[in-house]
């Protein structure tokens, strides 16, 4: 399959409301979408980067530079049969995991398209639902969090995930707990503590929390593998896993008990793949995990989660969880029962919306053989 043409575009999407974590606020979702060509067929991928360098290393800026100078010339006008394939003619560049994943993902949108079949299927995904969770953000105040995340529950999602932060943590997770005694919930801190606060996260251990992810920086499995030591509730990485290396090490040092995945994290879905199939073989539950992914994203990860081992529900929420109007169609919607449907057309079983696209593009460019 020889790949015609590519385009970029990047995206701007207003977000319903501000998403705030330890380290970041985004007012709106940014990301590039990248489409694969071969004749009328188009594969789509989602480079889920910020502006700035906050979640990842990576911005709009140097995904955008990584992919005109670095890959277009690894990809325009050559044959790819497999996504391996792919990832084998861009090895030689380091890191960028993001910026990969997009043209990874996309050729697999493409790849399923040709072979007629649904990307869940290709990928031996073996759900027809997916459970959906919720990552509910710094708030104002702790009122304002219980009130937030009450309407989540009305809705019907399956569990709930607060950010959490030194000095936003106990009290705000306490008050939460006492409100929705039986609801499965867990914390996110992205990283945002060190060593030294470590007696923080071990008040934790209380209140019956599904894991505690990332608390410690993105690159200490040690502190993580401690920690782990010292509390019943299990530690969950994300950050700190951006390779299969990665998870080798956070098994050989036990530095987590559960692990979320994100494509656009580890460089798209064959590593999440290789990922889930060690943890599975391990028995390590694995979720996961998002970064306020457009429907284009979002169909991705939901195929990725239909795997076996995506055991526990993830933050792959609806579509109006983030925006007024996705630019998919049909958009992700939550089922009475908390689930989202895997798209069962070929691809990501969803079409794009060209309109909606063009709409919040703020760059395009169009590159052909
Ligand atoms: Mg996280």
């Amino acid at each position: 399959m020889t790949i015609d043409a590519v385009e970029l575009r990047e995206i701007r999407l207003p977000l319903i409301s501000p998403f705030e974590t330890s380290g970041w606020k985004e007012e709106e979702k940014t990301c590039i979408i990248a489409s694969l060509e071969e004749g009328s067929d188009i594969g789509y991928g989602e480079c889920a980067v910020s502006q700035g360098p906050w979640y990842g290393p990576e911005t709009l800026t140097t995904a955008w530079h990584i992919m005109e100078e670095h890959i277009l010339p690894k990809i325009l006008g050559k044959d790819f049969d497999n996504p391996q394939a792919f990832l084998s003619a861009v090895s030689h560049i380091r890191g960028h995991n993001m910026t990969k994943a997009a043209f990874e993902m996309a050729l697999w949108d493409l790849l399923a398209k040709k072979k007629k079949t649904s990307l869940s299927r290709m990928l031996g995904g073996t759900g027809t639902k997916i459970q959906s969770g919720v990552s509910v953000g710094l708030q104002k105040s702790i009122n304002e969090l219980v009130e937030v995340v009450g309407e989540y529950v009305k809705q019907g999602y399956l569990r709930v995930k607060l950010k959490i932060k030194p000095g936003w943590d106990t009290k705000q997770v306490g008050a939460v707990r006492k409100q929705f005694p039986s609801l499965r919930l867990m914390a996110d801190a992205n990283g945002a503590y060190s060593p030294e606060k470590k007696d923080e996260l071990v008040q934790l251990d209380q209140f019956g929390l599904m894991m505690i992810e990332q608390p410690f920086a993105w690159d200490d499995m040690v502190e993580h593998a401690i920690l782990q030591s010292m509390i019943r509730t299990p530690v969950c990485l994300d950050e700190s896993v951006s390779s299969l290396n990665d998870m080798k090490t956070a098994l050989a040092l036990q530095s987590c008990r559960v692990l979320n995945i994100k494509p656009a994290r580890v460089g798209g879905l064959t590593v999440s793949k290789k990922i889930h199939d060690l943890c599975l073989s391990k028995k390590m539950p694995v979720w996961c995990g998002g970064l306020l992914e457009t429907g284009i994203g979002r169909a991705h990860n939901v195929a990725l989660a239909s795997l076996a081992g995506f055991v526990l529900p993830g933050d792959i929420s609806a579509s109006n969880r983030y925006f007024k109007q996705d630019i998919v169609n049909p958009e992700f919607t939550l089922n009475n029962d908390g689930t989202l449907d895997v798209p069962q057309k070929k691809g990501i079983g969803v079409e794009v919306l060209a309109d909606r696209l063009e709409e919040n593009t703020k760059v395009k460019k169009r590159f052909r053989v």
